[in-house]
């Protein structure tokens, strides 16, 4: 089975797709950017789920680098996956933490069955990350992760974000 490897531009919240992956926060409470988005657009079902989550076995919120399933909603996919991405730090290479953001959505979605699965590019917003290095890794990582899933799609807000992904795929 092979995966390809897609680019959009647009918004995450349009996509009809089997998973669309949120920059979450570890709360799951919502906050801005896709996650504010998703939340408007998709409706208070995943909220309502997220805070199930809370109650439940995420507790202490959803880790950095984890994922975790929900309804989506109102939106014209079937399920979303969160995510959190890590801060940018100068100072800390936090690599890793935003490649596994993207393998446990992957692994997250196998579980699920999805075969057309949509990210944003995490952490490339409020947590900062520069768009070149989110870019690579956010590639980088989905050609490397075994999947079951047929569609990878990247779906970039801007035309930076999307000239950036589009160099990584060439
Ligand atoms: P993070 O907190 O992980 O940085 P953000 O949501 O702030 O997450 O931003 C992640 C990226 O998603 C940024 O490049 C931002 O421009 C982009 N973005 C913002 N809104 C949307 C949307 N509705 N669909 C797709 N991408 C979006």
């Amino acid at each position: 089975m092979t995966t390809t490897l897609t680019l959009v531009r647009g918004s995450i919240t349009d996509q009809e797709v089997d998973a669309v992956v949120n920059a979450a926060n570890s709360s799951l409470l919502g906050g801005g950017g896709v996650d504010g988005a998703i939340h408007r657009r998709g409706g208070p079902g995943i909220l309502a789920e997220c805070r199930a989550l809370r109650a439940g076995h995420y507790g202490k919120g959803l880790p950095t680098g984890k994922a975790v399933a929900t309804t989506a909603g109102d939106l014209p996919a079937r399920h979303v996956i969160h995510t959190v991405g890590p801060v940018w730090s100068a100072t800390e290479d936090r690599s890793d933490l935003l490649a596994s953001c993207y393998r446990e959505s992957l692994r997250v979605a196998d579980e699920l069955g999805a075969r057309t699965v949509a990210f944003p590019a995490i952490s490339t917003g409020v947590y900062r990350w520069p768009l070149d290095d989110g870019a690579r890794i956010a590639v980088e990582t989905a050609r490397a992760t075994r999947t079951a899933a047929e569609e990878i799609r990247f779906v970039l807000f801007d035309d930076r974000a999307y000239t950036a992904f589009a160099a990584q795929i060439d």
